[in-house]
């Protein structure tokens, strides 16, 4: 503790916030030099969508570090928001996954997008522009976004979700039922799909007022005529039940752990 050195010395930071910050410190330099020198990997998780036609997949973001090798995003999405390097990194992704479905006519991509990422009135043009630029059917793209950054800004996060909405790309909630949940977007946002957070799958099928939360969540989604997708799924029981509860998209370690794109696309010629 720096106070333990004596008078005249300085004492703004304590021991445990230097580390913090040194810590920051090393995560934005490595965010920044990655994305300068193409140390960004896109990995791919299954979504297992019943009777949809073609592949489908989530795009999860990973550092690939000169030393450390690869980092999962728990360790640098939020570093990435609050330093706003959020914002080209999601610029990337995004036009990296495009250049795929491009690539790939049978595929179909999630791509997570922070609400910072979204909210800022040029990413509609940035869309577009990656559109025009890669001409895929832009139902092959879903958008997946936290709720509770939207709720906050209701009306900017509905005129934008319009304008993405009326380009035909899909539209996702994330992590559904961890932020605030309000049933009054469910109804005014053109949303195509929840995803359920899989602290709430983690429950199912044993825990009673976890199963009793996903079938609400089924049941209300589907009078709205929106799809469910189950995050988390890593039990043969869990996608047993959650099949039987009229689910119709399942994601979780019980079908693959997230794997470098290459993985399962073999690039063109
Ligand atoms: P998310 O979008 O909710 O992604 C699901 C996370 O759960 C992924 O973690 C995935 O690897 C993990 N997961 C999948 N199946 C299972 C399972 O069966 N059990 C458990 N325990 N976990 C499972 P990951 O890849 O570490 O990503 C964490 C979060 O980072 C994502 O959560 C998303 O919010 C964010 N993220 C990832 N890529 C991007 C990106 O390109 N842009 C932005 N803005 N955020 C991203
Ligand atoms: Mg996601
Ligand atoms: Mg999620
Ligand atoms: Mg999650």
């Amino acid at each position: 503790n720096a106070k333990s050195h004596g008078r005249g010395s300085i004492t703004w930071f304590h021991d445990g916030m230097v580390q913090d910050l040194v810590a920051r410190f090393d995560v934005e330099t490595a965010l920044e030099q990655a994305l300068q020198q193409g140390g960004l990997r896109l990995f791919l998780q299954p979504k297992v969508i019943d009777g949809a036609p073609g592949r489908h997949f989530e795009v999860l973001l990973r550092l690939d570090h000169p030393e450390r090798g690869i980092i999962e995003p728990g360790r640098f999405i939020d570093i990435a928001e609050a330093t706003g390097l959020i914002v080209p990194i999601g610029a990337w992704v995004l036009e990296e996954a495009c250049k795929l479905l491009a690539e790939h006519d049978d595929l179909h991509l999630a791509v997570n997008v922070s609400v910072r990422q979204f909210l800022r009135e040029s990413f509609i043009d940035d869309v577009a522009a990656l559109l025009e630029t890669y001409q895929f059917d832009p139902e092959r793209l879903t958008l997946e976004m936290t709720e509770s950054l939207m709720i906050a800004n209701f009306d900017l996060a509905l005129s934008q979700l319009r304008k993405i909405r009326d380009m035909k790309i899909r539209l996702s909630i994330d992590d559904f039922g961890t932020g605030y949940s309000a049933l009054v977007y469910l109804k005014q946002f053109p949303l195509n799909e929840l995803k359920i957070d899989k602290t709430f799958i983690a429950g199912v099928p044993h825990d009673s007022n976890d199963t009793s939360l996903v079938e609400l969540i089924i049941t209300m989604a589907h009078h709205l005529g929106i799809s469910i997708v189950a995050e988390g799924v890593e039990t043969v029981e869990q996608a047993a039940w959650l099949r039987a509860h009229g689910c119709e998209g399942l994601q979780g370690f019980l079908f693959s752990r997230p794997q470098p794109a290459d993985h399962y696309l073999t690039p063109p010629p």
